[in-house]
């Protein structure tokens, strides 16, 4: 028995998804000791989406955390993360994908990726659009990278209370996930993530295909507004 409501939400969820969905348990603006908390009861892949703060964490925590960056990331910036960042859900363009690939290169090592498709109906200002990621997986540029692996796509509902809209969106990311499967990567049992539902979502992101989640105020808590 334990009285930590983040152990408690954890084993929750735990219980309530199938064990071949991932759990990324989101613990951006949530100090280092709450992380801690789930890590000493097994829990291995957080999420993170500022890169001075994952690099922060990644320094002061266990080495056998999985760090997962789920935001948007400056091509600036991709050096820090790159010695040790798990999987970065958040790539939206080639020339990204490149500076990963330069980076992980120089740290000799392989990073996974996860391409950002924007599907939401409201002007999303991130994510590739189907046509694009098409566009990336034919080019050329993207066939001579050798230190990334992209293992599935990435993609954030609408914000809405509507549950057909949600759902909808999340049905076009799987179709569009099955046929870049079918298009690009017959051959390679390595793309078969796909990143999709939150707090507000997962539930239907798991019906609709999701196997990876990403959860932060559920198990944490609310976050206190920016
Ligand atoms: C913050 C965040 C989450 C988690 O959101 P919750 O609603 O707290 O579960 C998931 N994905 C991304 C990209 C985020 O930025």
């Amino acid at each position: 028995m334990n009285d930590s409501s983040i152990l408690t939400a954890l084993d929750q969820l735990k219980k309530e998804v199938n064990s071949n969905i991932s759990i990324v348990a989101v613990s951006k603006t949530k100090p280092e000791s709450a992380v801690l908390e789930a890590y000493n009861v097994g829990h291995l892949d957080f999420g993170e989406n500022k890169v001075q703060e994952v690099v922060r964490k990644n320094e002061s925590l266990p080495k056998d955390i999985r760090w997962h960056f789920i935001g948007h990331l400056q091509r600036n910036k991709v050096k820090n993360i790159a010695p040790f960042v798990h999987l970065i859900h958040s790539v939206d363009s080639l020339k990204l994908l490149k500076e990963i690939d330069k980076r992980a290169a120089s740290n000799s090592r392989q990073i996974n990726c996860l391409l950002q498709i924007s599907i939401a109906e409201e002007e999303s200002k991130f994510g590739l659009s189907p046509e694009l990621l098409h566009q990336l997986l034919d080019s050329e540029d993207y066939s001579n990278l050798q230190n990334i692996k992209v293992i599935g796509l990435m993609g954030m509902a609408t914000n809405t209370k509507d549950e057909g809209t949600i759902r909808a969106e999340f049905s076009m990311l799987k179709n569009i996930f099955d046929a870049t499967k079918k298009d690009h990567f017959l051959d390679s049992d390595s793309f078969n993530t796909l990143s999709m539902g939150m707090t507000s979502d997962f539930k239907l992101a798991i019906d609709e295909g999701s196997n990876m989640i990403r959860v932060g105020s559920l198990i944490f808590g609310e976050r206190n507004k920016p």
